[in-house]
């Protein structure tokens, strides 16, 4: 599934040269391009002025309102760890977060040490003697780094990865589920294209790979690199695509232990769970049972040295960030520069505030809460949570093709929701962390193995339904089907989403758009096929189900037909989740404002009517400026449509009409009958 807000915000940074202009609360009226018609381009006419005059920052790779909150977030983070370095008691987990945070800065350190950090990993590769060493190096190399439905990332570069969950058909109890991998470009459509643009991309990542093998001092780099290449074009075949990946009845396969070996052979597996310290674990969903079997082939059928070469590569590539500048420079080359298109790199601290945030984030998260989320900001959230609820509910009750089985059991999932808001009631135990001052690498390689342990301890044990999924300090926001719950960590709850001075019309707009957006994945095309208690249970009737899978088909078209360039369009039913969240979630915080009015006329502001300032506030949200290549990337790896085709729901909502006077001829016009409403 695709639950949360956005893409990704791995790589985030610079702010020299374009905040939003200042504007007290509200729209931002200086945002506003009004030689644009609103009905023929309604992005472009709420964001168009700001996307003239605003330039992505050189070390980013696309820029809009998530970013400009996020380095907001970001600096205060930085602040918030100098200060527990230097206040925390030694040993504090305040202290350990300090400590963290100063190793990977202390560059002149880090530069001093070379390659020697990784010398015993890449020893005990070198010295793997037959396929049964590397089947348990395979397993010892899985970590937790893997998430297809709360975060949907469905990336890892070890061949496998592992993501413990609540269980598809036991949600009570935690379940190791197993995911396919072993990719360096995020996407096996890199290697399967063989457009320029993709031959380019391809070429780069063929010079990145003999590059890194050269500087740790590995013979034959560019014949290496080949192999490596070639492998992975191997391994990419094998792999499913997202769309099937998205298919979480499809990904409903329960495998013992004792099975792999006759339905994946090839792979010494019980070697590999021997690697991994999974034994004792009987059973596992695997997510995509044909690549695992054909990449254990893959495992058979593959000289022992071009894996070894490119297990080698692999453990490098991971932890570049930690090794000398070279190998800093020659990474960002190519994930930066070839892949996304940004021409420089992030400040240090700013890595550095990510990294500490991937490895503690709990621990910095408790500090961000306690200085950053007010609880007036907390009671308005819960207030806004409650009333698009509500106006969901309102919504179901009046579907016309729905019978009424469906609708009580759709209503039992949607008052049973758990609502996290601002941080969470429970904050995760580091104490078994070890972090070591001025060991860069090594705090991350045990931070890796921290987070991994965590997650395979709990296999079987009870779920606790109100843990969270993202950090307090996360711009973003994450509906977790299996837990039948919602996270809004307090970063987002930050202007331009969410402003408690605002109108309602502003605030109902943005963040109850996000609000709505996350309630709705409860209901998207595979979050509605899980129920109350998270399960993967089909609680419709036969012809509800149809009709509704008939509706999203429609919205898979409307997106079809957006081109982000003439080569390349959005992908439908990749972003059908994203597409319905968007689509319900605007129409239940529309609704929810209309009834928050209790009758009365929307007041206006800055010149503006409260129905302006509703669809403003929701398509200013979008306002993104991204290079192309990341561009591209996004569309072929991301579950989130651009945001320029995300403000475009509005066009699926009657208010949005009379609001702006849109005519029949413009281009977003739909007839009433056209305009699509999923909920
Ligand atoms: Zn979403």
């Amino acid at each position: 599934m695709k639950s949360h807000l956005l893409v990704s915000l791995a790589a985030i940074a610079i702010c020299t040269v374009t905040a939003r202009a200042d504007t007290p609360v509200g729209v931002d009226l200086s945002a506003i391009d009004k030689s644009v018609v609103p009905g023929d381009d309604f992005y472009a006419y709420a964001n168009g002025s700001w996307l003239k005059r605003t330039e992505i920052p050189a070390d980013q790779s696309r820029w809009g309102s998530f970013n400009i909150l996020n380095l907001e977030a970001q600096t205060r983070t930085r602040a918030l760890i100098e200060d527990a370095a230097k206040t925390s008691a030694p040993g504090s987990e305040a202290r350990k977060v300090g400590d963290f945070y100063a190793g990977f800065m202390d560059e002149a350190g880090i530069e001093a040490k070379g390659i020697a950090p990784l010398k015993d990993q890449l020893s005990a590769i070198a010295a793997i003697g037959d396929k049964k060493a590397l089947a348990l190096a395979l397993g010892a190399a899985l970590r937790a780094d893997v998430d297809p439905l709360n975060n949907t990332n469905f990336q890892t570069e070890n061949l496998f990865g592992i993501w413990v969950a609540p269980g598809f058909t036991d949600s009570e109890h935690y379940t190791p589920y197993l995911l396919q991998g072993g990719l360096g470009i995020p996407s096996r459509d890199y290697y399967l294209g063989d457009s320029a643009k993709m031959k380019a991309v391809q070429a780069a990542y063929k010079t990145y790979v003999a590059a890194t093998l050269r500087l740790a001092g590995i013979a034959d780099g560019d014949k290496k690199a080949a192999a490596i290449f070639d492998l992975e074009t191997r391994i990419a075949k094998a792999q499913e695509s997202i769309v099937d990946s998205q298919d979480v009845v499809k990904a409903n396969n329960v495998w013992a232990r004792g099975d792999f070996a006759g339905k994946a052979p090839g792979l010494d597996w019980e070697q590999f769970f021997r690697g991994a310290g999974l034994t004792q674990t009987g059973s596992f969903i695997v997510w995509q049972p044909s690549a695992f079997a054909d990449l254990s082939k893959l495992v058979a059928d593959t000289p022992l040295g071009t894996w070894k070469a490119w297990l080698a590569f692999h453990r490098i590539n991971h932890f570049a960030p930690e090794l000398p500048r070279a190998f800093v420079d020659a990474r960002f080359d190519f994930y930066g520069k070839a892949l996304s298109g940004t021409p420089k790199q992030q400040d240090r601290w700013k890595r550095a505030v990510n990294l500490t945030n991937d490895a503690m984030g709990d621990a910095v998260g408790k500090l961000y809460a306690a200085k950053y989320f007010p609880p007036a900001s907390k009671a308005k959230a819960q207030e806004m949570v409650k009333n698009i609820i509500a106006a969901w509910g309102r919504r179901i009750d009046a579907l016309t093709w729905m019978t009424p089985a469906t609708k009580a059991k759709a209503k039992e999932k949607l008052f049973g929701l758990y609502v996290g808001i601002g941080y969470p009631e429970k904050w995760r135990d580091y104490s078994r962390l070890s972090v070591v001052k001025g060991d860069a690498l090594g705090n991350q390689m045990r931070a890796d193995l921290f987070e991994y342990h965590y997650s395979i301890d709990r296999i079987g044990k009870a779920v606790d339904r109100h843990e969270w999924s993202m950090t307090p300090q996360t711009v973003n926001a994450v509906n977790l089907p299996l837990q039948n719950a919602l996270n809004f960590p307090a970063a987002i709850l930050e202007r331009p989403f969410f402003d408690a001075k605002a109108h309602d019309a502003f605030n109902y707009g943005a963040i109850g758009s996000v609000i709505g957006h996350e309630i709705s994945h409860t209901f998207d095309d595979q979050g509605a096929a899980f129920d109350v208690k998270g399960r993967l249970h089909n609680w419709w009737t036969k012809e509800d189900f149809a009709h509704f899978k008939q509706s999203g088909q429609a919205l898979v078209a409307q997106y079809n037909a957006y081109k982000l360039f003439p080569d390349l369009a959005v992908n439908g039913q990749q972003t059908l989740g994203e597409n319905i969240a968007d689509n319900a979630g605007l129409a239940a915080a529309y609704d929810a404002w209309h009834r928050s009015l209790g009758g009365k006329p929307a007041p206006g502001d800055q010149g503006l009517t409260g129905e302006q300032e509703f669809f403003l506030g929701f398509a200013q949200e979008w306002a993104t400026k991204t290079r192309e290549a990341a561009a591209r990337q996004q569309v072929l790896v991301d579950v989130h449509a651009p945001g320029q085709f995300r403000a475009r729901q509005v066009r699926n909502i009657d208010g949005w009409y009379p609001a702006f006077q849109v005519q029949p001829g413009q281009k977003l016009y739909l007839p009433p009958a056209e305009r699509l409403h999923v909920w």
